[in-house]
Formats: C-alpha cells, sequence, structure tokens
C-alpha cells in the first residue's frame, strides 16, 4: 500500500494523514479499532457514552482491540443535558489516551488540564479566526471544517476550497481538512490546498465495521449531494443533518419563528440514535455531509483506506506527474 508522510503522520504517530473524525452515536471502539489498525487516526466520542465510568470502559475495550493510536473527541457545543466535560476528560487523562479532538467551543480549559498529561490536543472549528485562538491557547493541530461537513459548519458557509488554504496560510501548526473529502481525490486536493491530513466522517460512517443499521449505510450509499437539510439556523448552532421528515419539519417549524423548546423533542440526540440502532430512517436527526454523494460502496474500512491510498499515489505520481511539461 502506498504511504504519504506529512507532519501530521509524524506529529500523530500514524501511517496514513487520515482522521476519522468524531461522530455521535458512531464513534465507539469497533470503528475506532479498525481505523486505528488500517495506519489512520480513528476518534472514539466522549459524549456517545452514557457517563464518564462508561468512556473509561469504551477506551479500554478499545485499547484491547488495537496497540496503535487512537483520539477520544470531546464537543463543546450546546446540549440539552451539560455533560459533566472534567469528569470526562479526567477519564480521558487516566486512560493513558494520547490524543484529544475538541470541537466546537474554544478548549482553554481542556488544553490547560489535558497538556501537562504529554496528550496531544487537535482542535476542530470552523473559521480562521477561530483557529488561530485555538493556536494561541495550545492546540498541537487543528482540523478545519467546510461548510459541506456533517454535524456543525459553523455560521460563516464558508466551503473547504476556500477555507483550508486560508486557514493554512495563517497557521503553524499542523492543519487537517475537514468537509466534503470522502476519497483520494479529495484527500490529494486537501494536501495541494496546504493541509497535513485529511478528517472524514460521513465516508467512514459507510463502512462494514461501523456501529450503525445497515439501512443508514445504504441511505448513505443511494443519496446525493442534495439530501442533506441545515437545522438550528435561527439559533446560530447550524447543524448539517440527514433530510428526512423530522429535519424538514424543524427547518420549518424554526422558519416560523419556533424557538428551541418548540423543537427541542425533534432534534434530541436520543432520538437520532434511534435511527442508527434500527435503521428507521426518520426516527429522528442523523448526520450526513454532502459527501455522502461520493459514497458508492460499503467496505471495510482497511478496504477504503489502502483503497484511498493507492488511489492518491496514481493521482500524484500519473495524473498529476504527467502534466508536467
Ligand atoms: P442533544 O440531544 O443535547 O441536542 C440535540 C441538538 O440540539 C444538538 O445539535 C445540540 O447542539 C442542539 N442543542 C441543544 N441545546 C440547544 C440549545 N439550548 N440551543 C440550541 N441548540 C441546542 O445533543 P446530542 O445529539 O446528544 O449530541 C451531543 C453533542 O454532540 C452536542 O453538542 C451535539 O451538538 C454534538 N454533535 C456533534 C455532531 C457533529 O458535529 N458531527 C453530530 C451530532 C452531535
Amino acid at each position: 500500500m502506498a504511504a504519504l508522510t506529512t507532519r501530521f503522520t509524524e506529529m500523530f504517530g500514524v501511517e496514513h494523514p487520515v482522521v476519522q473524525g468524531g461522530m455521535q452515536w458512531v464513534g465507539r471502539a469497533e470503528l475506532v479499532a479498525a481505523v486505528a489498525e488500517a495506519g489512520a487516526l480513528g476518534c472514539l466520542t466522549a459524549l456517545t457514552q452514557p457517563t464518564p465510568e462508561a468512556l473509561a470502559a469504551e477506551i479500554a475495550r478499545c485499547q484491547e482491540m488495537t496497540d496503535r493510536p487512537f483520539a477520544v473527541n470531546l464537543t463543546i457545543l450546546p446540549t440539552i443535558t451539560p455533560p459533566p466535560y472534567a469528569e470526562y476528560r479526567d477519564a480521558i487523562v487516566e486512560s493513558g489516551v494520547r490524543v484529544v479532538e475538541t470541537a466546537g467551543n474554544l478548549p482553554t480549559e481542556h488544553v490547560e488540564a489535558l497538556k501537562p498529561h504529554g496528550i496531544k490536543i487537535i482542535h476542530k472549528c470552523t473559521s480562521v479566526r477561530h483557529a488561530l485562538k485555538a493556536q494561541a491557547v495550545g492546540v498541537d493541530a487543528v482540523s478545519i471544517d467546510g461548510f459541506e461537513c456533517a454535524g456543525h459548519p459553523g455560521e460563516d458557509d464558508v466551503t473547504a476550497l476556500v477555507l483550508v488554504p486560508l486557514a493554512a496560510a495563517a497557521l503553524d501548526v499542523p492543519l487537517v481538512a475537514s468537509g466534503g473529502i470522502a476519497d483520494a481525490r479529495g484527500l490529494v486536493a486537501a494536501l495541494a490546498l496546504g493541509a497535513d491530513a485529511v478528517n472524514m466522517g460521513t465516508r467512514f460512517m459507510a463502512t462494514a465495521e461501523a456501529p450503525v443499521h445497515d439501512a443508514v449505510k445504504q441511505a448513505l450509499v443511494e443519496r446525493d449531494e442534495h439530501a442533506t437539510n441545515l437545522i438550528l439556523r435561527q439559533l446560530r448552532n447550524t447543524s448539517r443533518v440527514a433530510k428526512n421528515a423530522v429535519s424538514d419539519e424543524v427547518v420549518e417549524r424554526l422558519a416560523e419563528g419556533a424557538d428551541f423548546e418548540q423543537v427541542r423533542e425533534l432534534v434530541a440526540g436520543a432520538r437520532g440514535r434511534t435511527v442508527y440502532e434500527t435503521g428507521d430512517l426518520d426516527a429522528g436527526i442523523w448526520s450526513a455531509g454532502v459527501s455522502q454523494a461520493l459514497v458508492h460502496d460499503i467496505p471495510t474500512v482497511a478496504e477504503l483506506v489502502s483503497r484511498m491510498m493507492d488511489e492518491a499515489e496514481e493521482i500524484i505520481a500519473s495524473r498529476l506527474t504527467g502534466m508536467l511539461v
């Protein structure tokens, strides 16, 4: 298999410049260990686990499945029931995990608590100004999320094609490009734009090891770039999710002037979890990025990563090099 060395692979001790980004309900040990074994950086999601103790157990389960490095995602965004962040963080520190992906609000307090333990932090954010603030508080790398992404794309609506080179020019720390990437073409393009690695969520959700119902994976294969909704825009907590009856209704209610309380039951993560578990695609809100249009199969994680690296080599060594005169 081809391999690419970047500042990211060297800093995080992985073979390939590919990250499986934090995905609520999806970032569990089965997927993360498979990503690690394939030579990329997998990411457990802390808030998928109901308690810090459950997170510690999930980290231990993942450590039994792989000796390779993996990360834990700690998302800092509005939640219906605010989680005990410091206790989740302590569980991460005590487990011996070496990498944390923070996402959302500026992670100052977490950086201060994690760094003395030698833990490396990748902060995921959606604008250059937030990336610079994160760098200033000491994160080791930044993951910049273009508007195409699933989950929270922020409020600026800047796509990765512009955001990644702007962030690369502004930052000194290694940069991960996120949003809209699902194959080798996206990887090579992101590296050309100045990124040191890519983050993929939607693409990893449609793999054999992803712990979600087959109907969700099949939907990602079948759906095109138009089948997402942007919800919670009016509340400045925009989230890109799969288009379905529930997300259509949330869009409609908020457009008519509803407040959070009037959509709370529809958007609740607990309801979205049912989609992943039962395959009922209209049971609640579930995340998907526009890159679902580039997802055409459900490979194993190992097949996905090796195919991506081989195709990246082919693009760089053959297609692009062949254009040089
Ligand atoms: P949840 O059930 O607490 O909330 C459901 C949704 O409502 C989330 O999008 C949340 O941000 C939003 N929300 C909650 N309270 C709000 C408020 N007062 N005002 C505006 N919006 C509000 O969340 P969950 O589904 O259990 O997820 C846990 C965390 O992970 C949340 O912070 C969520 O945003 C985040 N998440 C991130 C992604 C992603 O970026 N890929 C995907 C799913 C969830």
